[in-house]
């Protein structure tokens, strides 16, 4: 039977809490399939810091290599406020993003029944929302050179960003977008805005050649960022798969987030090319929210985002889908009982991360 290896890196404050959660839920799989996953264990951020003095150890991004996934708890926290800047937490998770070519974030925006009084807008509007935001990660504006302050000599200076996209950088995160419709409704919304950036103009026009030449099967609709943002909170069903750069990205996922109530509901995943001679890809899933010091060490972190990430995992990185469609289920059925984390507005009544896991793998069973 395959082995899938999963590289799980804890990291801060709640990521080692949902991290128990997770490996938990791994276990629950690894039985019911028969010993199908290989689980390594190394430590991220503050807490490779303290261990190594980096952010993640070059052992720590071998396995990272080596593995199918890896799975990512969450870094930082006031510990390491004032720990050097090539060494901060952070850093362990942008080398792993680096090293490990990750160009695609998937951030899945799902309504669960449950909750949907608990989002900012109406139920009938969230209700059964599932969509995903496909942002480019690697490019754009965030990496763009000239990235300087200027002085300009006369009291003065000016901040220079600059956003840069190539053919193949469109080219390769179209094709994980219109991918990843053919397996949902078929629909995808490339959002840019080529009426004030070249790099619009260039984005519109080469998702519309990938299209049309490889895609002709799935709808695709063009839409301009501003515009996105506002129908994201107007009528957010009308999206599917949403496919934009690394600056529209954060902003519109960070929207979408909202619309599902909580951040500590919400999984992602980073995707890198798919390698031809073994047909896997790189794969790094996590949830979006941080380490969250505030909570951390008090048992009350929510597990779903953590849960959900792994349900993701099943989905893109070892194929297995039924079992992905079963997790989503099992937290679906996990709310329905009225579990609620604080953050999800249990208020006095909220169970902790331990009740939650345990209600989610009852839910499994
Ligand atoms: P980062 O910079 O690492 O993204 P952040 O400042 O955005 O961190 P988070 O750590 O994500 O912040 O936390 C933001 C708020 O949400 C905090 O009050 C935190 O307690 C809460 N929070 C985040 N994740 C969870 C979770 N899984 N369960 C419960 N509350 C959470
Ligand atoms: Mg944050």
């Amino acid at each position: 039977m395959a082995t899938h290896k999963i590289l799980l890196l804890p990291g801060d404050g709640i990521g080692t809490e949902i991290a128990a959660a997770a490996r938990k839920v791994i276990a629950w799989f690894d039985s019911r399939a028969g010993g199908v996953f290989e689980i390594e264990e190394d430590v991220v951020g503050g807490a490779a810091y303290d261990a190594h003095g980096v952010a993640i150890t070059d052992a720590a991004m071998d396995l990272a290599q080596a593995s199918d996934a890896v799975l990512f708890g969450a870094v930082g926290g006031p510990k390491w406020a004032s720990v050097p800047y090539e060494v901060r937490p952070e850093a362990g998770l942008l080398r792993l993003r680096k090293d490990l070519g990750l160009f695609a974030n998937l951030r899945p925006a799902i309504c669960y029944p449950a909750l949907a009084d608990a989002s900012s807008l109406k139920r009938e509007v969230v209700e059964g929302l599932d969509i995903l935001i496909v942002r480019e990660l690697t490019g754009g504006v965030y990496f763009g050179e000239p990235k300087e302050i200027r002085d300009l000599g006369n009291g003065q200076k000016r901040g220079i960003d600059t956003q840069v996209y190539d053919t193949y950088e469109i080219e390769r995160i179209a094709r994980v977008a219109f991918d990843l419709a053919r397996t949902r409704s078929n629909k995808v919304s490339s959002s840019e805005k080529h009426n004030v950036m070249k790099s619009g103009v260039l984005w519109k026009e080469v998702v519309t050649a990938v299209h049309a030449r490889e895609y002709g099967d799935v709808a695709l609709d063009h839409i301009l960022a501003d515009n996105c943002g506002m129908q994201l909170v107007r009528w957010p069903k009308q999206f599917d798969v949403i496919v934009c750069d690394n600056l529209f990205g954060d902003m519109l996922s960070d929207v979408a987030a909202m619309l599902t109530g909580s951040l500590g509901m919400l999984p992602s995943a980073a995707l890198g090319a798919t390698d031809p001679a073994t047909g896997k890809r790189k794969a790094m899933y996590e949830p979006v929210h941080g380490s969250a010091p505030d909570i951390a060490g008090t048992g009350a972190a929510n597990p779903i985002a953590m849960i959900a990430s792994f349900a993701m995992a099943l989905r893109y990185s070892f194929g297995m889908v039924d079992e992905a469609n079963l997790l989503d289920k099992a937290i679906a059925a996990a709310l329905d009982t009225g579990a609620r984390t604080r953050d999800i507005g249990g208020g006095d009544n909220s169970v902790g991360t331990e009740a939650m896991t345990a209600t989610i793998l009852a839910a499994l069973d």
